[in-house]
């Protein structure tokens, strides 16, 4: 019976793929994902007395997203960095993984290999 959803067997996946979707599967059932870039910004907190009146203010970390063409900034407090930033490296990793898969299947496209 012909396969309508166009699978591919695992059997007939190469060593290499099936070592990239192993990571992929890992990474996306046990790892949080987050999309966004990662920025310092520096604020002035508003104290007269505060070294921050004349130096260059407080670092404040915040991620960027944008969404439906819309920019939206979210502060991340110091006790949130350390996940916040490994989220985004995961979702990196994760489109890294997805973009090792759509070659093996650029490449099978070109050369009309089953
Ligand atoms: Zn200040």
């Amino acid at each position: 019976m012909a396969d309508v959803n166009h699978g591919v067997p695992r059997s007939k996946m190469t060593p290499a793929e099936r070592q990239v979707r192993s990571q992929l599967a890992q990474l996306l059932s046990q790892r949080p994902v987050i999309r966004g870039t990662l920025l310092v910004r520096k604020r002035k907190c508003g104290k007269d007395n505060c070294h921050c009146a004349r130096g260059e203010g407080h670092e404040s970390l915040f991620l960027v997203i944008s969404q439906n063409g819309r920019a939206q900034q979210f502060f991340v407090p110091k006790d949130w960095e350390a996940r916040v930033r490994q989220w985004v490296a995961d979702y990196h990793h994760v489109r890294e993984l997805l973009e090792d898969i759509s070659r093996i299947y650029w490449d099978k496209l070109r050369q009309r290999r089953d």
